[in-house]
């Protein structure tokens, strides 16, 4: 098995179905991606849940179904499908909301299910034509969707989001959002304007957020955030000048916490907690 440097991305090869070779083996049972009023099918196992596979489900689609071949993953082919109507699953398979499953799935079958679901909704936000409402198809080659009477084409999208640590010696500046746990604080977060650089929205959003001034921008690592189809692009930055101000509509308090007197911190599953983790790690000297 190989094992990925990076810990948000799959641990094992994912070949999208439009880049597979005529000679491509597929020597397993596909995964099947199967969605319905927002929630995914899954199957128990030993280790919470998994993706299951067609001779477990036995899944009998209607023909209102939408089933698309979306790549191999270590050999094993992933098909989507959009089922029109939540069917009543065989064996002990049942429908969840893909955010429950954090941590209840395997990493991989985790990050392969967001993808599903980013294409399920791209699927059903480009049924009709976006320029001329024509009925769209499913290009022949690519990845995308194709209007057969202007050949205006859809591809799957993508929100960028940039997420920063703000830090100055063992200090960092945090913010807490009223829908936080009580307690909990997290670094600064905000989407990428059209037409924007990851760099100047990371001035710009600490500016809109905290009214400081940052520098020393450091890109660290990415994260995808499939609700519906953000990637969380995750950086540290150090304090520059300001005081702070804080943007009242977003957050309810924005201050500076030492290294060794921390509050509450976000779950361990996101790219927050990941920076948060990279910043103690340097200060304290210990994970
Ligand atoms: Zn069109």
């Amino acid at each position: 098995m190989t094992v990925s440097l990076f810990p948000f991305s799959l641990q094992k090869t994912f070949v999208p179905a439009n880049k597979l070779g005529q000679n491509q083996s597929e020597n397993e049972p596909p995964l099947l991606f199967i969605f319905s009023n927002n929630q995914i099918l899954v199957t128990p196992s030993l280790s919470g849940y998994a993706i299951p596979r067609q001779l477990v489900t036995q899944y009998a689609g209607s023909s209102a179904d939408y089933i698309r071949h979306i790549g191999l993953y270590d050999n094993t082919p992933c098909y989507l499908i959009l089922a029109e109507e939540q069917f009543t699953p065989v064996q002990d398979c049942q429908w969840m909301n893909l955010r429950a499953l954090h941590g209840l799935l395997s990493h991989d079958h985790y990050l392969l299910a967001g993808k599903g679901s980013e294409l399920a909704t791209w699927y059903q936000t480009n049924i009709f034509c976006g320029r001329c409402g024509t009925a769209m198809a499913d290009h022949s080659t690519e990845c995308a969707r194709i209007c057969p009477a202007c050949n205006f084409m859809a591809f799957p999208r993508t929100s960028p989001v940039v997420i920063m640590t703000i830090e100055q010696e063992d200090n960092i500046l945090l913010g807490r959002s009223p829908h936080y746990p009580p307690g909990m604080y997290s670094p600064l977060a905000g989407f990428v304007d059209a037409g924007e650089t990851a760099e100047e929205a990371v001035l710009r959003e600490v500016k809109e957020e905290a009214g400081v001034k940052v520098k020393d921008l450091r890109y660290i690592t990415s994260q995808v955030w499939p609700y519906p189809h953000s990637l969380m692009l995750g950086f540290r930055t150090e304090y520059d000048h300001g005081e702070i101000i804080i943007e009242q509509e977003e957050l309810e308090d924005v201050r500076w916490f030492n290294v060794r007197n921390l509050p509450v911190l976000p779950s361990n599953i996101s790219i927050s907690r990941y920076l948060m983790e990279c910043f103690i790690k340097d200060k304290r000297g210990v994970f």
